[in-house]
């Protein structure tokens, strides 16, 4: 049979964390406790998460020309993730998570580089690897004119497309209606979602955290609990919610059956340090479902 074909259109980071017992000042150096990088950035992430559950991932993104670049494509390509659509910036940086983790004071600096390079011009020249898919992921991690473009690309081609809008920023209702779903979690409802909710009630799938899922049908609130876990971390329980719903779409699941497997394989996801460490493969959802 073949594989689903999931297209995700994002950012490529490199999380680099620093754990601390205290945080500088201005001005002062201290000794850190430990550090570590990890593979991350929302679009990666959505990447890892829907091959891991079985699609045939392309990733269209940008990577700097300094050595986290090759890392990053490395990290990708190990993962089965098709890299010919993201092509590395001369003269740019990759994306940068700068985090120090001390108790009870996270601080985190994004430095996008290479992926601010991804504009309407570069989502263009993949288009026929767009109209190819069988459902394309984007979130907000990427200059926002591109994430109009592509869901434009999206609607005139009849590709469905889920809009992850994350980090939480504002874009035109127009783009909202063109996109096939949209994936807020709460706080971003609430943002951005709540005085268009009846226009865009049927797009709309709202993630709460530990509570589940819930969403809007033929007219019908319908809502899923979410599933006890033994949280270790639940940095990137998002990412795989929406990589696991892209997948499931793509497989030509109802509505309801694609929003049980991620919901599934997200609690999966939150037992294990790190964005993409726990993500699960999609033998492990399908054993937790029965
Ligand atoms: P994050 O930013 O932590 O990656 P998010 O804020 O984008 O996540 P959430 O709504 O917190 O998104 O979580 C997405 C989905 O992950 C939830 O709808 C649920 O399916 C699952 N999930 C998250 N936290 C838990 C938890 N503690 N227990 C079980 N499932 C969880």
């Amino acid at each position: 049979m073949r594989k689903p074909k999931v297209t995700v259109i994002g950012s490529i980071n490199m999380d680099m964390v620093t754990t601390t017992s205290k945080v500088p000042n201005q001005g002062e150096t201290i000794l850190g406790d430990a550090f570590q990088t990890a593979f991350g950035g929302k679009g990666a992430n959505q990447a890892v998460a829907a091959a891991r559950l079985g699609a045939d991932v392309a990733m269209i993104g940008r990577v700097g020309d300094d050595p986290f670049g090759q890392l990053l494509l490395n990290g990708l390509e190990q993962e089965g993730i098709c890299i010919d659509s993201v092509e590395p910036v001369t003269g740019e940086s990759s994306g940068v998570a700068t985090i120090l983790l001390s108790e009870g004071d996270n601080r985190i600096i994004v430095t996008p580089g290479a992926n601010r390079c991804v504009d309407s011009a570069y989502i263009e020249s993949f288009r026929e690897l767009i109209v190819q898919s069988d459902v394309v992921v984007i979130q907000l991690e990427i200059p926002l004119q591109a994430v109009d473009y592509a869901v434009t690309i999206c609607s005139e081609e009849g590709v469905p497309v889920i809009l992850n809008p994350a980090p939480a920023q504002t874009l035109s209702v127009e783009t909202y209606r063109r996109a096939t779903y949209l994936t807020p979690n709460e706080s971003e409802y609430n943002e951005l979602f709540t005085t268009f909710y009846e226009e865009l009630e049927e797009k709309l799938i709202v993630t709460q955290g530990a509570n589940g899922v819930q969403w809007s049908e033929d007219g019908e609130r319908k809502r899923i609990a979410g599933h006890t876990a033994s949280v270790v971390d639940t940095t990137g329980a998002g990412d795989t919610f929406n990589g696991a719903l892209a997948v499931a779409l793509a497989r030509k699941e109802s509505l309801e059956e694609a929003i049980t497997f991620a919901n599934a394989a997200a609690a999966l996801s939150v037992q294990a340090f790190g964005a993409q460490t726990g993500m699960p493969k999609e033998e492990q959802v399908k054993a937790f479902l029965n």
